[in-house]
Order: structure tokens, then C-alpha cells, then sequence
């Protein structure tokens, strides 16, 4: 690899800090009633104030639910070969951060015995 694709650069600007030893999501808290939003907004969605502050996201949440991409997506905007015989499956979910902001990402888990569905989540 040459310097240039061993460079990060974040996908968009204020998402999260960038750059960070231990990087968190940016969002946005409303003053008037406290609903949290991620990616950070200027005004308040559920009250519509207009009063909101930034704050930084836990980096440590629940996995509310999940699955595991088991071929290659489409190229783009998978970034990797697209190769099925080289394609290694990863989980991926949506976490339930302690803000009460659930945000979806890539698990570091691939295997399904070990990912569970907390029960709180499921719908009787
Ligand atoms: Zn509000």
C-alpha cells in the first residue's frame, strides 16, 4: 500500500472525532427535552426546539439486534474485493447506546453462537 490508501479520513466530516485515539460519534441534545440525536442536528426533531448542545456518544453499548453478511455486497459501496471465495462474513447491528441513541455498525463478531438477541427487545 502507498501512503495515500494507508491514510483515514473519516467519511464525513462531524460524525465523530477524528483524529482520536479512541474516536466517539458526535450527536446532538436537546436543552428543552433531552431527545438525543445522532448524526448531531441543529434543531431538535421531537420538539422542534432549537436549543441543542453536542455531545460525544458512549463507545460502549447493547447490541439491540443483528445479522451476519454472509456474501459480498455490491461494489460500491463495499469497499473490498467483492471476491466470494476470498469474502470473509461479519456481523453487523444496531446498538442501544447508554444516551438512548440506537446507531448500526459492523460487529467484531461473526460468529452467530455468540451473538444473542437481548430478550427486552423481542416483541411477545
Ligand atoms: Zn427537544
Amino acid at each position: 500500500m502507498d501512503s495515500i490508501s494507508q491514510r483515514k479520513i473519516p467519511v464525513q466530516e462531524g460524525l465523530f472525532t477524528w483524529p482520536a485515539a479512541e474516536p466517539q460519534l458526535i450527536a446532538s441534545k436537546c436543552k428543552a427535552c433531552g431527545d438525543v440525536v445522532f448524526p448531531k442536528q441543529l434543531s431538535c426533531p421531537d420538539c422542534s426546539g432549537d436549543e441543542v448542545e453536542e455531545i460525544l456518544l458512549s463507545r460502549r453499548g447493547t447490541v439491540y439486534t443483528w445479522t451476519i453478511q454472509n456474501f459480498p455486497p455490491p461494489i460500491p459501496p463495499y469497499a473490498g474485493s467483492g471476491d466470494r471465495d476470498t469474502f470473509v462474513p461479519y456481523g453487523v447491528g444496531y446498538i442501544e447506546l447508554p444516551e438512548g441513541v440506537r446507531v448500526e455498525g459492523r460487529l467484531t463478531e461473526n460468529d452467530p453462537e455468540k451473538l444473542s438477541i437481548p430478550r427486552w427487545t423481542l416483541r411477545p
